[in-house]
């Protein structure tokens, strides 16, 4: 299978290359350049198979051939051996066609350890086997960070440093970020928000030189490799409900579009879908794009929920590309748009396709407060404010369709969140064993200035690969 950019102008590459590579050197994001398709009976197979074996079979279409493909099941097997429940992504019944998907089972409780235990053992076997070295750099609205740094604390041929925005992620999030002790996984504090550290990625990552010297590799959401691990849970909850028999929507509490535009794969690859329902925060750039056409920046705003404090959803521009008939040119123009001005419109027929499969609502604070107290005074279940977010969102999408059951994604343990889930249910949610570990550990972390220069001095300073 080969990789294209969404810009068009970067190297064509193959898996292993698109997945080191992160960002497409033309700053476009690598898209497959065709989507496989399972049978009907293929997706029926998957019924009762182990985590680890679906996510295999479903990955191995997205290699093709070479030593990658051939190790996908250890690899999967080894990924997912330390989550804490046996089915790897359970699904709770809610309500009536309600159910939630618990994708909080991995080591640092929240859905990004699907993707990044399972990008963290692809890299590092690629690597080894290449010898080869390489700096992973990236930027976290709080869990990503925490998700990247424990997958490849053990890679050793890796350093990662992560960016975090400043008192801007909550406590657990950022011990379990600041408390590893290797010296090959840095965290470190940027004045600034998100989006602030994701602007000094994409600048260190376009500065060439810089790149190439330090072997830069991204495990953002922007890297392909984590949405096609992402793609596994939508089949095997799917299958589980009754697929592909029954069609299934899926409600995604979303910010950079990375977890929902899976899903999307998923029913590119044949998986029949009903609704595929964007649930946001205040931040709600993607409800305004659906509603208007007009995708318009505007400032972020701190929630409860802080990894969907976001304003660029950088995923979307995947769904972008493939509304536009692939065609690089016009991504390119809504990218410049986006870069003069902030802002870009989705012209009618694009708009309409990514109506005809996609719905959006947005959950303000008081919303999402809500959700968390109903849901636990009729389930006895405490959602975290991002599940919360996306339960809200599946009782819209029911409201408008009762007859075909959605699937919320639980995308974090409550236990991350505990001041938000006290304060909505009036309970603390239990506090499971890596987080109590947690508070004897000793913090250790820079705070540089919202500063791409100083961040390059810094990484540069740290990385072992020159030496
Ligand atoms: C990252 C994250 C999200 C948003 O996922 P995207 O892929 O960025 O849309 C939602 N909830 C939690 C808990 C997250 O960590």
């Amino acid at each position: 299978m080969h990789y294209v950019s969404t810009r068009g102008t970067a190297p064509v590459l193959d898996f292993p290359d698109a997945m080191l590579a992160g960002l497409a050197r033309d700053g476009g994001l690598y898209v497959p350049h065709h989507v496989p398709r399972l049978t009907p009976l293929e997706i029926r197979s998957l019924a009762g198979v182990p985590y680890a074996e679906a996510a295999a079979r479903l990955g191995k279409p997205f290699l093709s051939h070479g030593p990658l493909a051939d190790a996908l099941l250890p690899t999967a097997e080894a990924a997912y051996a330390d989550f804490r429940h046996v089915a790897k992504a359970p699904l709770v019944q809610l309500d009536d066609n309600l159910f939630l998907l618990e994708l909080f089972h991995g080591p640092t409780l929240a859905f990004k350890d699907f993707a990044m235990q399972w990008l963290g053992r692809l890299m590092d076997r690629t690597l080894k086997e290449r010898s080869r070295r390489a700096t992973i750099l990236g930027a976290t609205s709080g869990d990503t960070g925490a998700a990247a740094l424990d997958a490849f604390a053990n890679c050793d041929n890796a350093d990662v440093f992560i960016l975090f925005p400043a008192g801007r992620v909550s406590d657990v999030q950022r011990r379990q970020m600041t408390t590893l002790g290797r010296d090959n996984a840095h965290a470190i504090a940027i004045e600034g928000t998100f989006d602030d550290c994701q602007a000094i990625v994409k600048t260190l990552f376009s500065d060439l030189d810089f790149r190439d010297s330090l072997a830069l590799s991204g495990v953002n959401s922007i890297n392909w490799a984590r949405i096609q691990a992402q793609i596994v849970y939508y089949f095997t909850s799917a299958v589980a409900l009754g697929s592909p028999g029954r069609r299934v929507s899926f409600s995604v509490p979303t910010g950079n579009f990375g977890d929902i535009l899976a899903g999307y794969y998923a029913g590119q690859m044949g998986l029949p879908l009903g609704r595929l329902v964007i649930a946001t925060n205040e931040n709600d750039i993607l409800v305004r794009a659906l509603e208007t056409g007009r995708y318009d920046l505007r400032a972020v705003k701190p929630t409860q929920s802080p990894s969907m404090d976001i304003q660029i959803s950088s995923n979307f521009e995947r769904l972008l590309f493939d509304v536009h008939d692939r065609d690089p040119k016009a991504l390119l123009r809504l990218m410049d748009g986006l870069k003069q001005s902030g802002a870009f419109s989705i012209e009618p027929k694009p708009l309409e396709r990514i109506r005809a499969q996609f719905d959006a609502f947005r959950v303000d604070e008081e919303a999402c407060a809500r959700e968390m107290a109903r849901t636990y005074r009729e389930t006895g279940i405490t959602l975290d404010p991002h599940s919360a977010i996306g339960v809200h969102a599946a009782r819209a999408a029911l409201s408008r369709d009762p007859a075909t059951p959605v699937v919320a994604l639980a995308t974090a343990h409550p236990a991350k969140f505990p001041e938000a889930v006290a304060a909505a249910c009036g309970v603390a949610p239990a506090v499971p064993e890596p987080i109590a570990a947690l508070a004897g550990r000793a913090e250790s972390y820079p705070t540089l200035p919202n500063d791409a220069a100083e961040v390059a001095a810094y990484v540069r300073q740290r990385a072992r690969i020159l030496q």
